[in-house]
Parts: C-alpha cells; structure tokens; sequence
C-alpha cells in the first residue's frame, strides 16, 4: 500500500486496471459442503482468490486452560498454501497470518452462539490455495458459510469485503495492483442485516468524506455477497434433502 509508482490504476474513462467500474465487485462463487469430512466446510472463489474453508466442532477445547467455563472459544488458522503467491510462500505461520487468524476469530465470535457450548472449541481453517489481494475477507465469507453448513447456532452470517482508494478515486474490492500501488485499503467485517461492522481495518490514508463512502460501498456489496452465501447453504440444504430422500427410497 502507497508505494508510489507510475502506474496508472485508473484509466481516462474511469475503469480500472481489470476493467471494472469504481463501485464493481470482482466475480464471487460460494460452495456449500464441498469436503465430508469436516463437520461444515466452504469453498470460494473471489477473482482471482481460492479459498476452502472447514469447521470442526463444537468439541472440547485443548490445552484445557484455553476453555471458558461460560462459553466456546472460535479458534481460527489463516494458512496460505506455499503455491498461493507468486513467490513460494514459506510453510507455517507468520506474523500476517496470525493476525488474520485473530481477527477472524474476533469477527466470527460475534455471530456464532458461543454461550451454548461452554468449555468447548469451535475450530475454523481457512486455507488459501491462490490469493490475489483481499483474501482476509474471502476467507471471513467462506468461513462464515462453514461455520453455518456445520449447523453451528449462529445470529447470522458475517461477509467480510474490502474498499480502499486508489489514484484519488474510491473503489470497491481492491485487487492485487490495486493493494500494492494503492491508496488505502479497507477490509471490513460486516452483518448486513443488524449493521453491525465486527471488523475494520485501515491501511493508508484517506479523508473522512472517503472513508465513509469507501464503507458504504462496502456495506451495500455485502447484502449481494449475502445473498451469494444464502443461495450457497440452501443449495446444500436442498442436496441433503434429496439425498435423504434417495436413502429412504433406496431401501424400500
Ligand atoms: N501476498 C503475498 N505474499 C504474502 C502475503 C500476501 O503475495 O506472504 C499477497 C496476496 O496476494 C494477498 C495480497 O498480497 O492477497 C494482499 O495481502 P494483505 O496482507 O493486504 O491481505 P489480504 O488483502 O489478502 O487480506
């Protein structure tokens, strides 16, 4: 982010590098239940961005010390395969992606029903097997959507997407020139039916005029990726109903 280079971000007739207007997503597809043997998984593409998400649980939680006699605790790995990036990403954690993990976990304890399920773990992976910029926020979506395919209570779904500004224009959903060379970078964590933001993050500047309409493009792409992770779980529902169907069939 601000790394000043020529590069021109937004051409003369106000597209963007990848051809899209300011306020224009990439294109979104959300898998429900594409792994058996996790208890909820999703899969989803974002651009150019590939990430699987599987939940397990609700389980006890280990080491014992890490239980919470009130509640469940959501335990989240952020993980990006060694082949994500253009240059091999070394295996294993580093400072980004612990803290990608811990603030996914934050968001995600918002919505999930912790108090049902005292002394146990909820535990979220979140691997990211090609990224293209935005990947916290693909990976919020998708483990979102898992977390509810493993009939985990929930309040309600969270969407995670990001808004920024780059060469003075704002925009919606950076890409991956768009993050390097970019202004500012704004992912967030959104519930779009209650309003309630659980994350936000700043990365660069902006006015406070810019700010608010970069979170208002956020917010109103969030009741579309909303829609997306709906369709997404009743697609799975209506398969698992026709497969129980099959099976009572089957044995007649
Ligand atoms: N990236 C990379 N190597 C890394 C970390 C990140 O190439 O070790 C790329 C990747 O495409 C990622 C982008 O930089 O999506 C932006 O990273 P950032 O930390 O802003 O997080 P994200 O936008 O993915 O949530």
């Amino acid at each position: 982010m601000g790394m000043k280079m020529d590069i021109e971000l937004i051409d003369k007739n106000g597209l963007r590098i990848d051809g899209r207007k300011p306020e224009e997503l990439r294109p979104i597809k959300i898998e429900a239940g594409v792994l058996k043997r996790a208890d909820g998984s999703a899969y989803v593409e974002w651009g150019k961005n590939k990430i699987l998400a599987a939940v397990y649980g609700p389980r006890e939680a280990h080491p014992r010390h890490l239980q919470k006699s009130n509640k469940a605790i959501v335990q989240v790995r952020y993980n990006m395969a060694p082949f994500s990036v253009g240059d091999r990403k070394r295996p294993g954690p580093d400072r980004r992606s612990v803290e990608i993990s811990k603030i996914t976990s934050e968001a995600l304890e918002h919505v999930v029903m912790t108090e049902l399920f005292p002394r146990s773990s909820i535990d979220v992976f979140i691997e990211v097997l090609q990224a293209n910029a935005g990947t916290r926020c693909a990976g919020l979506t998708a483990a979102s959507v898992a977390l509810a395919d493993a009939g985990i209570p929930m309040k309600d779904l969270v969407v995670g997407v990001a808004s920024g500004k780059v060469d003075d224009v704002v925009v919606l959903d950076l890409g991956k020139e768009e993050d390097n060379y970019g202004q500012a970078d704004v992912p967030m964590g959104y519930i779009p039916r209650t309003g309630e933001i659980v994350l936000l993050q700043m990365d660069g500047d902006m006015t406070q005029e810019e700010l608010f309409k970069a979170m208002e493009m956020s917010m109103d792409a969030a009741k579309y990726i909303y829609g997306l992770q709906k369709e997404a779980l009743r697609k799975r529902y209506e398969m698992i109903a026709r497969e129980e169907t099959e099976e009572i069939e089957g044995v007649q």
